[in-house]
């Protein structure tokens, strides 16, 4: 028998590690009582709110902490834009559409919310150049994806069975994960993303839990004819049904001359979170399906999701055409790249008819100049 004190222990925690570890039937009392206590006419709604505090006066923090962070390249528009930037006759490689393709990040650096994005510096070898410099980035880029936070995990060497892998999804957040491409195209071979990537992630702090997204999930779209099917160890029919989720994304961007001008944020990007090549599942059984552990906590990045259009693209790498085609913003502006004093904000709505829709937050960066080097 579940009780709600089960789950208000492991909730009352410093981090929410515990939390994220329980059975999702001990999370779903909680979600109810909660639910219960906080209704309008609730009985003991008035003694409630003395235990509340008012939102805008709320320092948000990790909701966990993370033992490891994987980044994944799930969105296939995304990968399709970028590959058709370096290899134009060939921008998808051959491994793509049976390997859910990742990299291990750096948990260390991720943050939540409004943390300050430092431009970093690092190698990259300017065009038409044959040596690297050393010194801050010149292609500070942005990746819009949705961040997954698992729950309980897996022992080592015990892989997760497609069947079986949703339960291991505590929760989603959005994830901007700030990347430098200059660094990156200097440094990415053979071995894959580095220092371009591990200056900083922000994640939006709030843990929108995978019970309060169930009415939101929809069908994974099919795969276009002549794709191969998924190798049966990340196939499910079941996941195929409801793998995929209705969440609106959006960029907007707002430069310090926006501020200043008292202008609105000027959207960027547009798109649905059902734009990924994998679903989530078949992202947490691809990872564990050589043995690899998953903690409580851990946190997965889908990779960044952009629309097939051009309303959605999730990079500035793509907006710009790798940077060649800029951007003109209502300030008069232009972008080809982030700016110091631009701010970045990420926004998340789970939408569905006769659902009331679910807000994910902000995940907001504004970035500060580099270090003199
Ligand atoms: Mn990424």
């Amino acid at each position: 028998m579940v009780t709600v004190r089960d789950a208000v222990n492991a909730a009352a925690d410093r981090t929410l590690n515990a939390l994220l570890a329980c059975p999702s039937s001990e999370r779903r009392v909680l979600r109810r009582r909660l639910s219960e206590l906080l209704k309008v006419g609730a009985p003991d709604r008035a003694e409630v709110e003395t235990w509340l505090y008012p939102a805008p006066g709320c320092a948000m923090h990790l909701p966990a902490r993370i033992g490891d962070y994987t980044d994944f390249y799930a969105g296939i528009h995304h990968a399709r834009n970028v590959g058709a930037l370096f290899r134009p006759d060939n921008a998808l490689l051959p491994n793509y559409k049976y390997v859910p393709i990742g990299y291990h990040g750096r948990s260390s650096s991720v943050r939540p919310s409004g943390t300050p994005v430092r431009r970093p510096s690092g190698q990259r070898l300017p065009p038409g150049a044959d040596t690297p410099v050393f010194g801050a980035s010149q292609r500070l880029d942005i990746e819009l994806e949705l961040g997954v936070w698992i729950g309980q995990g897996n022992d080592l060497g015990e892989p997760i069975p497609i069947t079986s892998a949703d339960p291991h999804i505590a929760g989603l957040c959005l994830l901007n994960d700030w990347s430098a491409r200059d660094l990156q195209a200097w440094e990415y071979q053979p071995l894959g993303p580095f220092l371009a990537k591990n200056f900083l992630t922000t994640v939006s702090p709030w843990v929108v839990t995978a019970e309060a997204l169930a009415p939101f999930r929809t069908s994974q779209p099919a795969r276009p004819a002549g794709d191969p099917p998924p190798l049966p160890y990340l196939w499910s029919e079941s996941d195929q049904a409801c793998g995929a989720y209705a969440i609106d994304l959006e960029v907007q961007i707002s430069t310090e001359a926006m501020r200043r001008d008292s202008l609105p944020p000027h959207r960027l990007a547009v798109g649905s979170a059902a734009n990924l090549y994998w679903t989530l599942a078949q992202l947490v059984t691809h990872h564990a399906s050589g043995g690899c552990n998953l903690n409580p906590g851990d946190l997965l990045g889908t990779g960044t999701i952009s629309t097939p259009d051009d309303t959605g693209l999730g990079s500035f790498l793509e907006l710009t055409q790798g940077g060649q085609q800029p951007i003109a913003l209502p300030s008069g502006e232009t972008r080809a790249f982030l700016q110091d004093g631009d701010a970045i904000t990420l926004t998340g709505r789970a939408v569905a008819n006769g659902y009331v829709s679910i807000g994910f937050g902000e995940c907001l960066g504004l970035i500060t100049s580099a270090l003199a080097s």
